[in-house]
């Protein structure tokens, strides 16, 4: 059930602020970028440096100031079925089943029950929790309820996958099978990408490029090709060369 082709972003001088305590802080600041379809983009920068603004921007949950963002060259007004988000919580509703949740997206689309079930079950199967879909999510783990995110936006079958730091909550262990989960997913679904993460190494694990937002004013935003064979191995000399090439632009080695 992989999506059709699409799912390309266009972002032309996109601009950004906020007032803060009176003052005007400028977030974003005349970005332009395109993301491919079927693109792995992962977006990293310091905290406050407007990845969640970026983001709830794509996905249509925040209007921007200046510019434009455009999906397979329609400009995006609000939010639309093309694009589905993910959180850091999984956000599920208590009351429904697992599968009930991953449903529930495509049930108040005008699905019919069982069709919605149906697919809803191939996507629980995909994420690896068929054994989990009569639980609730109180029943589960987190690593295992930010899978049942994953199933959910996967269902309404979207053309990008918008996610912000979805396995910053998780443990060490859990994170990285989740990681590997991810490019699997990604890599079977066809299906365009924007991750962002505070984590350098998953951002290399994943990304087809990185784009680090800069914090300071006048900084301009960088793009990183990871040129590196899939499934990525997190020991490799030129893996280490690119984290270390991260590191340095935080200044940080
Ligand atoms: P990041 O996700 O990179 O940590 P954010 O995009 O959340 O950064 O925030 C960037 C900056 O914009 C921060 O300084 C934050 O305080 C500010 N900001 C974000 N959302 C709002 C808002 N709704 N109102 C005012 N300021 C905001
Ligand atoms: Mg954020």
């Amino acid at each position: 059930m992989a999506t059709a082709r699409g799912g390309e972003v266009t972002i032309r001088d996109l601009s950004k602020s906020f007032t803060l305590g009176g003052r005007q802080l400028a977030v974003l600041r005349s970005l332009s970028l395109d993301v491919r379809s079927g693109e792995c983009l992962v977006i990293v920068g310091a905290s406050g440096s407007g990845k969640t603004t970026l983001l709830r921007v794509l996905a249509g949950l925040e209007r921007a100031d200046g510019g434009a963002v455009a999906i397979d060259g329609r400009e995006i007004e609000g939010v639309g079925e093309e694009r589905a988000v993910i959180f850091q919580e999984s956000r599920l509703l208590p009351w429904l089943t697992v599968l009930g949740n991953v449903a529930f997206g495509l049930e108040v689309r005008g699905v019919p029950k069982p069709e919605a079930e149906k697919r809803a079950s191939f996507y629980i199967a995909l994420v690896g929790l068929a054994e989990f879909s009569d639980a609730y999510p109180r029943q589960l783990s987190g690593g295992m309820a930010q899978r049942v995110g994953i199933a959910r936006a996967l269902t309404v079958q979207p053309e990008i996958l918008l996610l912000d730091e979805p396995l910053g909550a998780l443990d060490a262990m859990t994170k990285i099978s989740m990681q590997e989960e991810l490019a699997r997913i990604w890599n079977e679904e066809d299906v365009t990408m924007v991750l962002v993460t505070h984590d350098l190494e998953e951002a290399i694990y994943l990304a087809d490029r990185v784009l680090i937002l800069p914090k300071e004013k006048g900084k301009a935003a960088r793009l990183i090709d990871v040129d590196l064979p899939r499934p990525r191995d997190r020991s490799e000399t030129r893996f280490v060369r690119y984290r270390e090439e991260l590191l340095r632009e935080f200044g940080l080695h």
